[in-house]
């Protein structure tokens, strides 16, 4: 299985949760996000409000979840998670909202995904805190209006143009998360390390952010793969040849790409000349799923220069031959 998925792995879930900051404090980067965060919960605390609802957007694993934990933790509230193919009925999301206490923080993941029915429970409920519920059936049914208490929504997705416009307008923070610097994500590691009471140097951390693809999730997860390499043949301390090492043993290489961005990269260059293609054919080629190649893979390897978006499709760039050690033929 691939090491630099972004998907949250079950083998990795209590690890992750355990490394996640609790405080605004203790989260690294997204310096913008935090800015402001920071002065809205200010705010709401000081008026004894509940917070203005939420939307994070941006490829997977950059600390969504972590900062709607962090908001509820701020807020001294309770968190509440669920995510959008989860709900299925109506029902379902009245039934959530209608248990939540004055203030909580409801987290829905992958919002995008909500269905029609569903979403539109929520309109009133984010606006004004009420939901309208049909009682009865046939002739005598009829609506009533049920009040909810003052919740905080968190919405976090990968794609925030797939978002409906009355659901986006009805967010009052909306918050793009970006790729990590590979110096923050070292402050990431070497917290990480701490955390887990793993020995690493600061040339050791640097390499592994290096080849995290800007991802706090995937930095974890080789600290913990190359962990299990340093105690195994270097009496347990990272440093930069460790993590070269064991990094190079799976897979990943010096910019962090590994088999399957170059067999992407491969197909873009070998099957369609660099391209350009439209993301359907190439997803076709490599018996991917489109909507994945584009919120999960192709992020990346577009941010750092490898891949190049067009309007007639997606093109290998001088960096992606070079990378991967291709003469371009002209
Ligand atoms: P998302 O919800 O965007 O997929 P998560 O919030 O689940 O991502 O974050 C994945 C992992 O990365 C978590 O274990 C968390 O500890 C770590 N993480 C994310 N952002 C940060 C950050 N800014 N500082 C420290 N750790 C982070």
């Amino acid at each position: 299985r691939r090491i630099l998925t972004t998907e949250n792995l079950e083998e990795d879930v209590k690890i992750e949760n355990h490394l996640r900051p609790q405080l605004l404090s203790d989260y690294i980067g997204q310096e913008k996000a935090k800015e402001t965060l920071k002065i809205y919960i200010e705010a709401a605390k000081e008026r004894g409000e509940s917070l203005d609802h939420v939307l994070f957007y941006g490829p997977p694993g950059l600390g969504k979840t972590t900062l709607a934990g962090i908001i509820a933790n701020e807020m001294g509230v309770n968190l509440k998670i669920t995510s959008g193919p989860a709900i299925e009925k109506p029902g379902e999301i009245a039934a959530i909202l209608n248990n939540l206490q004055e203030g909580d923080v409801l987290f829905v993941d992958e919002i995008h995904r909500l269905n029609r029915q569903v979403e539109e429970v929520l309109y009133p409920a984010m606006e004004d805190y009420c939901i309208d519920i049909m009682i009865g059936k046939g002739a005598s049914a009829r609506s009533i209006r049920l009040d909810l208490p003052h919740f905080t929504l968190v919405g976090a997705t990968t794609r925030a143009g797939m978002l409906t416009a009355p659901l986006r307008d009805r967010f009052g923070v909306i918050h793009r998360l970006e790729f990590y610097s590979w110096e923050e994500l070292r402050t990431i590691i070497l917290r990480s390390a701490k955390v887990l009471n793993v020995e690493i140097d600061p040339d050791g951390a640097y390499e592994m952010a290096k080849r995290s693809r800007g991802t706090p999730r995937l930095a974890n997860r080789l600290l913990k793969r190359v962990r299990d390499f340093a105690q195994v043949r270097y009496e347990g301390v990272i440093t930069k040849q460790v993590a070269q090492e064991a990094l190079d043993l799976l897979d990943v290489d010096k910019l962090g790409l590994d088999t399957q961005d170059r067999e992407i990269l491969q197909a873009l260059i070998y099957k369609f000349q660099g391209g350009p293609v439209g993301l359907e054919s190439l997803a076709a080629t490599l018996s991917e799923d489109a909507g994945t190649l584009e919120d999960v893979y192709e992020p990346y390897l577009i941010k750092s220069g490898f891949v190049q978006r067009t309007p007639r499709g997606r093109v290998a760039t001088d960096l992606a031959y070079e990378h991967l050690g291709i003469p371009k033929e002209e």
